[in-house]
């Protein structure tokens, strides 16, 4: 048994068979064999040897032709390891004595390998270790052929386990087969981070290498509230786990009863709960937690999942079936936010150096204005069939906001040349999520029609800490007094001229925020639907006359460790059952 930390980006907890990703998605299929296959399944080990030897050596034969021989000693590396004896034994012995598969068998012995080159210091032996596991996916291959599974076609419940994932890549992901996320890499403002939230899966990030440590078809314990995860746990650690998983099961129904309630404090004060989507199908998830309307569309992943740019019809089609699905409750579209860590694959470093920093969200669109114009008219076109606002990421000046006020125009006018009907009177708002943003607050309450508090990016610019590095992770947080005083202004600023502020970073759905967030003033978040019922006991929970007085001790805090510390206490008084 093995546990490791990581970084806690998704609560709950998973119990199950480990699926290692970046082995092109192979899937170890069956831990144990049965007792009368043995024979059968060592000449299937021998038979993907055999075959693997095969291939190494044409592959020597043929670069040593064309390259010579020095380039074909690398092949001559993975034969030596491919005839080594003491391998085979190794694996054989596995096969023969503990009845595991060969396909386990292979993984287990040949990461032991790799695992030790890693543990040696240095860029030469780190590449053996490469070559390890480059034997063992061939080897692989050769012993699961057409079984081969993809990510996509998983149809059994697994863990997923990679070095790290796409945003996209994680959006794919079945939560009816994967049932948790861990990544190497990755931060908690990671957009990976944030779609395993919404997908409701438990997600640790941020681990470290330890994939070596462990073989597809492994038990795996995925702790999404401590951050934890364990390799092979024993039976009391399982019985154990099962237990909260249990506790949590219960937790939920009750907070079910909730549904049909509204967020009201104590003294009668309503709190808007909106849900936070990428996805249409996301809709139904925000109806059955009772959210009342969306309060962030991140329309950006209909670039994601594909590899030619959306159609305008295919924009609209996404829209009007947000928009019906709600309804006359409010639909906030953001639009599009690309760039940084929200790209088709991942991110080339010599493409930008600070992605971040960079051209994204609507730096981008104002580039694209033709990409971007047709979005805004797919968005009018939809505005229609319900209560549809715009809302413009990343704004960094006035000059911005006006600029995509300009394009937006222009996509208006468009469609009253073809005739096209759309709401005249769309309001547009801007997420507030630079701190120049803030800074400038006085000037945008004249230009926007409502802001959106967007704490993921605003953390990360306020105190230069990027979301989604996992070495930089403790700096990241929300408790930390620069970003709350931020908020604090903005809200203030937005208040005094009447200008509607909500919230609609993932802040807004941490219960242990709930109550100071309601104190600084703000009275609209918008969330992941999973953590609608959370926060709507924490607003039923107090009054807001509790909450200022939260909110004005916060204020005298000095370090992010005393304000968490201060919160947790304050939260398990009013939600004693909440797992913190
Ligand atoms: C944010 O930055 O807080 C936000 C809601 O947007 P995203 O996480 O998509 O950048
Ligand atoms: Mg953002």
């Amino acid at each position: 048994m093995e546990r490791l930390q990581g970084i806690a980006v998704s609560p709950g907890i998973a119990i199950g068979e480990a699926l290692i990703l970046g082995n092109e998605g192979f899937r170890i299929p069956r831990r144990f064999l049965p007792r009368d296959a043995v024979e059968e399944e060592l000449e299937r080990l021998h038979g993907a040897f055999a075959a693997a030897v095969a291939e190494v050596e044409r592959n020597r034969k043929q670069v040593a032709e064309q390259l010579g021989d020095e380039y074909a000693a690398i092949f001559s590396a993975h034969l030596q390891m491919l005839r080594d004896r003491r391998l085979h034994e190794e694996i054989e012995e596995m096969i023969r004595t503990r009845h595991y598969s060969p396909e386990y068998s292979v993984s287990r012995a040949l990461r032991r390998y790799a695992k030790v080159f890693q543990s040696l210091q240095g860029e030469y032996m780190a590449e053996r270790a490469n070559d390890i596991f480059d034997i063992e996916k061939r080897i692989l291959r050769n012993l699961l052929g057409a079984s081969r599974e993809e990510l996509s076609q998983v149809t059994s419940p697994v863990l997923v386990l990679a070095h790290n994932l796409t945003p996209s890549e994680t959006a794919n992901l079945n939560p009816k087969f994967a049932l948790g996320l861990v990544t190497e890499i990755g931060g908690p403002g990671s957009h990976t981070a944030i779609v395993a939230e919404g997908l409701g899966i438990p997600a640790v990030v941020g681990v470290g290498l330890f994939l070596t440590d462990v073989s597809g078809g492994d038990t795996v314990i995925i702790d999404g509230d401590q951050g934890q995860i364990v390799l092979r746990p024993d039976e009391e650690t399982v019985a154990h786990y099962r237990h909260e998983v249990e506790e949590q099961r219960s937790l939920a129904v009750k907070l079910e009863t909730l549904r049909e309630l509204p967020a009201e404090t104590t003294d009668g004060v309503v709190i808007q709960l909106l849900g936070n989507i990428e996805f249409p199908h996301e809709v139904e998830q925000c109806q059955q937690r009772g959210a009342k309307g969306i309060g962030l569309y991140r329309t950006e992943f209909l670039y994601l999942g594909c590899d030619d740019d959306p159609t305008e019809e295919s924009h609209y089609e996404a829209y009007a079936l947000v928009a019906q699905a709600m309804g006359d409750k409010p639909v906030i579209m953001r639009t599009l936010d690309l760039g940084a860590d929200k790209m088709r694959s991942l991110p080339d470093p010599e493409d930008e150096r600070n992605p971040f920093l960079g051209l994204r969200s609507i730096r981008l669109a104002l580039r694209n204005r033709d990409l971007f114009r047709i979005q805004l008219r797919a968005i009018l076109r939809a505005s229609t069939l319900g209560d549809i606002r715009i809302m413009f990421p990343l704004v960094s000046t006035i000059m911005e906001f006006r600029q995509a006020k300009m394009v937006l125009a222009d996509a208006m006018e468009d469609l009253e040349e073809a005739g096209i009907a759309f709401d005249r009177e769309i309001k547009v708002g801007m997420m507030v999520e630079v701190p120049s943003a803030v800074i400038m607050m006085d000037r945008f309450v004249e230009e926007v029609d409502f802001f959106s508090i967007g704490t993921n990016d605003l953390i990360q610019y306020c105190l230069a800490v990027d979301r989604s590095n996992k070495d930089v992770a403790n700096l990241y947080t929300a408790a930390d007094p620069a970003v709350i005083r931020m908020i604090d202004m903005a809200v203030s600023i937005a208040k005094k001229s009447n200008v509607p502020i909500g919230m609609c970073g993932q802040m807004s759905g941490n219960p242990m925020y709930t109550m100071l967030l309601i104190g600084i003033g703000l009275r609209s978040f918008s969330i992941t639907p999973a953590a609608i019922p959370e926060v709507k006991r924490v607003c039923r929970s107090v009054s807001v006359e509790q909450c200022e007085g939260i909110a004005k001790h916060v204020r005298r805090l000095e370090s992010a460790q005393q304000i968490k510390t201060f919160l947790k206490e304050e939260l398990t008084k009013v939600f004693p059952e909440f797992p913190l």
